[in-house]
């Protein structure tokens, strides 16, 4: 299969020229990867329905799962929803550029097929320099899910997605390691109260301060509850993020925060002949290893003081999980589920495939 044209832009100076290119290769029905302040996306002209069927082929994406519209202003907003209430339009304008998608209702101009089928739409203008100036050149909004085989962590390097959909996409725009590493809140403004339907950097204290409101939080958007059919959100039914490894997380229960070191030690401990991976904070890694030391391979995604850390590491620490070949199952720390928290906790809760709570 033909490589794809990887180039390398500034993330914040991106050179026109190259720009222009990749808005080419939308223009005319192709696949463009290229970086968001979350993760990388895949992006097809979001009115080409054969290009966007692409995507879901590409990404073997299941077609009931629909994919966020990238947008450059409030204005393109308008091409692709319809009867956005005024209290939305007052809160983007406030949180745009940015990491929040909205889900509002779908205009019947954007074909069904990038909402699955369905009437609503999922849509998000991103603050990063790249994806903007990609939007605005071609003068139309983009349809963008993460540019990772589903399933799998996505992707926060170029390299990733190389790794993924190499082959199988036109381009990738690489403007190195993007900013959070971890896809954007999804919140569904059609009920009357704002609710979030994938948590994501922007926690519930700030989008409580964006909408000026009460916004609801229900147990699926920690992670906590899944669907068979028919969820609030199609994503929702689909495992996610998984590294191809047993990863065990380990929940905190009511434990504090000594007898919780205690369980994951002994936990590890059980299992020290597999020789198990650790996923945690730095400061937890550490003490980790002054009991057990080489016992176990420490995956350290950054300071337990610095939740943005942690999220920046989460995804890339997954797919080095599945580098380390002497591994073959893999423990997770729990951490605290505020802010951006909420997110990783979320995503850990959808990429393991077992968990464990402390006792
Ligand atoms: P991704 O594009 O891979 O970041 O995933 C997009 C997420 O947004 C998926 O989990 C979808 O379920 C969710 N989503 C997209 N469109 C809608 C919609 N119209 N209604 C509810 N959720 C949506
Ligand atoms: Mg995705």
């Amino acid at each position: 299969m033909p490589r794809a044209r990887v180039v390398k832009v500034d993330p914040l100076r991106p050179d026109e020229g190259v720009i222009e290119e990749a808005a080419g290769v939308l223009r005319s029905g192709g696949l463009v990867a290229f970086p968001t302040e979350t993760v990388y996306g895949l992006g097809a002209d979001a009115f080409n329905t054969e290009a966007v069927y692409r995507v879901f082929r590409v990404k073997r994406r299941p077609l009931d799962n629909p994919l966020i519209v990238h947008v450059s202003s409030l204005e393109m907003l308008h091409r692709v929803a319809t009867g956005v209430p005024d209290w939305v339009t007052r809160a983007l304008s406030v949180a745009w550029p940015g990491p929040l998608t909205v889900v509002l209702r779908r205009s019947p101009s954007l074909p069904a097929v990038v909402s699955g089928g369905l009437d609503t739409v999922a849509v998000r203008c991103p603050a990063h320099p790249v994806a903007l100036r990609l939007i605005e050149a071609l003068g139309r909004p983009v349809a963008a899910p993460s540019a990772n085989i589903a399933g799998r962590p996505s992707p926060t390097r170029a390299e990733h997605v190389v790794e993924d959909l190499g082959g199988e996409v036109d381009m990738i725009l690489d403007a190195g390691e993007t900013f959070f590493g971890i896809e954007s809140t999804v919140v569904d403004v059609l009920s009357p109260r704002p609710r979030v339907l994938r948590p994501g950097p922007l926690g519930p204290e700030e989008l409580e301060k964006v909408f000026g409101t009460r916004v609801d939080v229900p147990p699926y958007a920690r992670g906590v509850e899944s669907f068979a059919e028919r969820p609030p959100s199609p994503g929702l039914k689909y495992r996610h993020y998984a590294p191809g490894r047993r990863l065990v997380l380990v929940e905190r229960g009511s434990c504090d925060d000594s007898s919780y070191l205690e369980f994951l030690v002994r936990v590890l401990e059980s299992r020290s002949q597999e020789t198990p991976a650790l996923l945690a904070s730095n400061e937890t890694s550490e003490e980790v290893e002054r009991r057990l030391g080489e016992a176990v391979v420490y995956l350290k995604m950054g300071s337990r003081e610095n939740p943005f850390e942690i999220a920046r590491n989460l995804f890339g620490s997954l797919r080095s999980l599945d580098r380390c070949d002497r591994v073959s199952i893999a423990f997770s720390e729990a951490i605290e589920e505020r802010g951006i928290g909420l997110a990783v906790m979320n995503r850990l809760r959808k990429a393991s495939s077992e968990r464990v709570v402390c006792a």
